[in-house]
């Protein structure tokens, strides 16, 4: 049966995209690890294929199962979630504009400033949460707007609706980097974006075992501009890891459902414990975008930060003393991770932006896996001491 976008999410991340190998049968797509197609003669290809940098049928299957995810017609993979950006980014030419938001990704972040600057292209940060900002700083030189929502580490939701009003009839492309909420709690291009951007290494692909990205649209004048960079640049995934990814799709639902659970449950335990400052979670009524966070998400997600009580020092016994929170860099896996954004993700942000974001000594960022909750409570029980 072939799926439709009416069917249910869940449905369609186990079946968008694939069908039975038609030679074996085979339920899951083949690992397609050639290089190469056989042609009938010189030109005449005899399936769609004739290079794999071009397309290969591995990819395109997890192409079309992303894209149908979040909604969206065209969907490319890339062998990072920042080389998914920087194709995005060979879009604009020099003397372009950005407008990017204020506490993006650290790689994001540097490689808008540090790789795209010396091209001629200019980037100015703003705080997407504050529209009468992202009005004030629109100009006829802006060509992009991209933005996260929730933002790293400090979970701040961003109104793409909004924002998408604003860009509208101006020439201006809209990206959303959808890494932290994935297609299953929030679809960008339904609420206006023309570009959707994941790092596939951290929800999507769920495992901590595959680095990747994807760049999903509806619009088809960028997808032909998108797909023709991916050819030229030539940054695309292994097929090993494209067959990972469709393995890891089909449990996404599932997964998220499981994440949110327990983020609710540990950021309720969180706050008001005498040993933290303050629990920053979407789901959490102090939450400054608690409402639109409600409107736009169809969940809160498994991220969450805190301020210890106290300092550097607190916070790094905290670190040291987690079991089942593993302290390392990155997110969105089965298993639980604690890391210190000052000294570890944003280390590479200027102190001065990080102290404006208020990435203090004493924040903590942790990413809720999909163990037992009561186990994790537990753990953090005794880090907290
Ligand atoms: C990790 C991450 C990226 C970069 O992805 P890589 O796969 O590490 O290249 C971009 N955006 C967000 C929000 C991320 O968390």
């Amino acid at each position: 049966m072939e799926v439709t976008k009416n069917h249910d999410f869940g449905t369609r991340a186990i079946h968008a995209g694939q069908r039975p190998d038609p030679t074996t049968g085979a339920i899951m797509t083949p690992i397609y690890q050639t290089s190469t197609y056989v042609q009938q003669s010189p030109g005449k290809i005899i399936g769609e294929y004739d290079y794999s940098r071009a397309a290969n049928p591995t990819r395109a299957a997890l192409e079309a199962n992303l894209a149908d995810l979040e909604g969206g017609r065209y969907g490319l993979c890339f062998a990072s979630g920042v080389a998914a950006t920087g194709v995005v980014l060979h879009l604009l030419s020099s003397g372009d504009k950005v407008l990017l938001g204020d506490d993006v990704y650290g790689g994001t972040n540097r490689l808008f400033h540090r790789v795209f600057t010396q091209l001629g292209i200019e980037t100015v940060l703003v705080d997407m949460t504050d529209l009468d900002a992202v009005k004030s700083m629109m100009d006829e030189r802006v060509k992009l707007i991209w933005l996260e929502t929730p933002t790293n580490p400090m979970l701040k939701i961003a109104d793409i609706a909004a924002i998408s009003e604003i860009t509208k009839g101006n020439d201006v492309i809209l990206a959303v980097d959808n890494t932290f909420a994935t297609p299953y709690l929030q679809n960008p291009l339904a609420l206006g974006a023309d570009i959707v951007c994941h790092s596939t290494t951290k929800y999507i692909g769920g495992h901590s075992d595959s680095i990747g990205g994807a760049l999903i649209t509806n619009d088809p004048g960028l997808y032909e501009r998108l797909k023709f960079i991916q050819l030229s640049e030539g940054a695309v995934p292994g097929i090993m890891e494209c067959f990972l990814l469709l393995r890891s799709t089909k449990t996404l639902h599932v997964r998220m459902q499981r994440h949110c659970e327990n983020a609710e449950k540990i950021a309720a335990y969180l706050d008001g414990h005498p040993k933290v400052e303050k629990v920053i979670y979407p789901g959490l009524e102090s939450h400054p975008q608690h409402e639109l966070g409600k409107r736009q998400m169809s969940g809160f997600g498994g991220m969450m930060t805190i301020y210890i009580k106290g300092g550097l020092e607190e916070s790094q016994a905290m670190l040291e003393k987690t079991r089942f929170f593993a302290c390392a860099e990155s997110l969105g896996g089965v298993e639980s991770l604690i890391e210190h954004p000052a000294i570890m993700t944003h280390a590479s942000v200027p102190a001065d932006q990080r102290a404006k974001l208020g990435i203090s000594d004493n924040l903590v960022r942790l990413s809720v896996g999909i163990e037992g909750v009561d186990d994790l409570i537990a753990d953090l029980d005794q880090a907290l001491g």
